[in-house]
């Protein structure tokens, strides 16, 4: 696919967000973006980018206020040390083993928006040690006796989101 901006050929192409999906190469959207707030292509008009919103109730500021081309693995980074769920707003592309642990130390909820191909048993051990609720996000290819025994030491009502087979596993003698 080549960026329709330079007419060159790109592998890392961002959208911008219009309902065309047109995408540019990153340096390219943002030297355009300095003089306009349309899709050059579409002349959809892009929704601002409010990185002060005041209607953001957390005070803080959301990876969810930026448009997918001003995301940056460092910005990535950023957000998601400060806040593990802000992985959800961390466009796939940008996704590492890294980021999502980061995530995942700092909120073991996070595990919900690791995608399928990162998940790890490593990833999920750190997700449950520290919130043992977040068993209900290990899938089930990868949900051990481990893992299990790891949610119910954190968090003995994590056992809710076992199923009979995973209980079997002698899960019982740890917590009476
Ligand atoms: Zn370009
Ligand atoms: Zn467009």
């Amino acid at each position: 696919m080549d960026c329709p901006i330079c007419r060159e050929q790109g592998e890392n192409l961002v959208e911008i967000g219009c309902q065309a999906k047109h995408a540019f190469h990153i340096a390219c959207i943002e030297a355009w973006m300095k003089n306009s707030s349309t899709c050059p292509m579409c002349h959809e008009t892009l929704k601002s980018f409010n990185f002060d919103s005041d209607n953001d109730e957390e005070s803080g500021n959301s990876l969810k206020h930026f448009l997918p081309w001003q995301i940056t693995p460092e910005i990535c980074r950023m957000f998601v040390e400060n806040n593990g769920s802000e992985l959800e707003f961390v466009p796939e592309r940008l996704k590492t083993h890294q980021l999502c642990r980061l995530a995942i130390i700092k909120d073991g909820m996070a595990l919900r928006f690791v995608p399928q191909n990162l998940m790890t048993e490593e990833l999920c051990i750190d997700a449950v040690s520290g919130n043992g609720s977040a068993i209900q996000f290990v899938p089930t290819w990868l949900k051990s006796f481990e893992i299990c025994r790891v949610a119910i030491e954190s968090d003995t009502s994590s056992i809710r989101f076992m199923s009979e087979y995973d209980k079997t596993h002698s899960l019982y003698r740890i917590i009476v």
